[in-house]
């Protein structure tokens, strides 16, 4: 202990605790950022989806360290001012940008909650890790896994990919491969996924040591599904040449049109080559919960693990992402590492080893398990379900005005929720990007694109549970007003072209 710390004089400093003098206060203000905050969620569709940012508050954040206090409420106006009315719009019934969720009020008020408990779900023993393990066997249950079935919690599916992608790593190398590294087996470890996966998996790969040149990105067919002969054949072609396959990750929704992979029939190819399946069910493992999209999704049960996503169509606030995985022990075997400080008894607060600390890289974590606890119970699956369903027929209410509309083309198949189209043009790519980017700077709606085979497209993901006809009409009405301005006079439309054939 240094001089200067031990010289700290206890008695006459002054009490240093953060608590506030008048608990009465601070009560006061509490209720009134709460009540605001209600006031934000309820009253949504009265502001823009997205403003940009003006200069003026950008600057703001830019501002040095705080050294000396300020008084809460002041910060708080900061808060009302510069922060709340600038976030990225998902909320809004007008996002569909990108798969995001739309939050609720229950998760919102459980996040509080969860705050206030202040608990870290790393390990040992308490209800909140009770509350974590409860969600990991209504997964099961939803996923027809078996009772050793193992799942956590994690920020999002990037990370839970990464996870799977270890699991399987450590399960194909064996145990040893955590002390000695991938070493030259791990050199010859193949994957394979579709072209039309998300990103994550290649940088999966790459974080894991076993390198995104090793992961094959197999071709798809017309509906953005993986070519599962093509599959087959390129294992067999790495198998030829040498080379240990290992993993499959099939996409349940893919992030360009919502796809879902044939997962029955890479399952089977799975087990037929003994190759890990992993199904990245980011936003749709949740059409779980739908009876009418749940037959789409025949064959997870399979999967030796699953990512998905509460914090999307689940509509748990940010971030819930989870990973489920078939076999416990395997789970348990990739991360769990013993540790003095982590020691374990039998009784006492170090009881009720596993602990969730075993499962992943994290030992400190949040109560993730709570907002996505209070949303399941207080909606039940049903009413998700439902939810999660509409949104589908939302996506077919704008894929019908889309083809109804000769200035507005259907640029791919409607699976699921994702409807990507494009305002007709000479020169369509640069056109339908700035539809977009007006759009979004109006704060009408807030479509993106994608590029579908080269043809820039105006991509509308509708996962938010406020979305309704009315905020697909104001998307339509603003892609033909804005497509008509961009439009030059000389370019009329071609409208000879059929809509895409499905
Ligand atoms: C969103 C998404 C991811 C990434 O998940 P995060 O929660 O953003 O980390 C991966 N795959 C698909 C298909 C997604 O939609």
């Amino acid at each position: 202990m240094t001089r200067a710390l031990r010289e700290t004089r206890l008695e006459s400093e002054p009490s240093q605790t953060l608590d506030p003098k008048d608990w009465n206060e601070v009560r006061a203000l509490g209720h009134r950022m709460l009540d605001d905050m209600i006031d934000h969620v309820a009253g949504i569709r009265e502001r823009p989806v997205w403003q940009p940012i003006p200069d003026a508050i950008r600057s703001r954040f830019r501002d040095g360290l705080p050294k000396s206090p300020s008084e809460l409420n002041d910060v708080y106006r900061e808060f009302s001012d510069c922060i709340a009315p600038y976030a990225t719009g998902n909320v809004h019934p007008g996002f569909m940008g990108w798969v995001h969720g739309g939050g609720s009020v229950v998760g919102m008020l459980a996040e509080m909650l969860a705050a206030g408990l202040n608990a870290n779900l790393g390990g040992r023993d308490h209800v909140p890790i009770e509350v974590e393990r409860q969600i990991v066997l209504w997964m099961r249950e939803l996923f027809g896994f078996p009772g050793t079935a193992s799942g956590i919690f994690v920020t999002g599916t990037s990370m839970a990919n990464l996870m799977a992608v270890l699991v399987a790593r450590t399960a194909a190398l064996g145990v040893s491969v955590r002390q000695r590294g991938v070493r030259d087996e791990g050199a010859a470890l193949t994957a394979y996924t579709s072209k039309a996966a998300h990103g994550c998996i290649a940088k999966a790969m790459d974080i894991a040591g076993l390198g995104s040149d090793a992961l094959r990105s197999v071709e798809v067919d017309q509906s953005h599904r993986i070519d599962v002969a093509a599959l087959r054949a390129r294992i067999a072609g790495d198998r030829a040449a040498g080379l240990t396959p290992f993993l499959v990750v099939a996409s349940a929704g893919t992030v360009d049109i919502g796809a879902i992979d044939d997962l029955a029939a890479i399952g089977a190819l799975c087990a037929e080559e003994n190759l890990w399946f992993h199904v990245d069910g980011a936003f749709g493992a949740l059409g779980m919960l739908s009876p009418v999209l749940a037959p789409l999704l025949s064959g997870i049960e399979q999967a030796n693990s699953i990512a998905l996503d509460f914090h999307k169509w689940g509509q748990v606030p940010y971030d819930a992402g989870f990973l489920l995985v078939r076999d416990g022990e395997r789970h348990r075997a990739a991360f769990a590492q013993p540790a003095a400080y982590l020691r374990r008894e039998s009784r006492g607060l170090a009881a009720g080893s596993l602990w969730p600390c075993d499962f992943g890289p994290d030992l400190s974590r949040g109560f993730r398990a709570l907002k996505t606890w209070f949303t399941l119970k207080t909606y039940g699956t049903e009413k998700l379900g439902a939810m999660i369903a509409r949104t589908c027929a939302l996506a077919g209410y704008l894929e019908a005005r889309i083809l109804a509309e000769p200035r507005l083309e259907l640029l791919a198949p409607v699976n699921l929720n994702i409807v990507c189209f494009r305002y007709r043009s000479a020169d369509a790519n640069r056109v339908n990007g700035e539809i977009v980017i007006d759009i979004q700077e109006t704060g009408i709606s807030a479509p993106s694109t994608t590029m579908l085979d080269g043809q820039l497209a105006i991509r509308a993901a509708i996962v938010n549970h406020r979305t309704d006809t009315c905020d697909l009409d104001a998307l339509i009405a603003a892609v033909l007003e804005f497509g008509a301005r961009h439009a030059s006079a000389s370019e009329a439309p071609e409208i000879e072209a059929p809509p895409l054939a499905l």
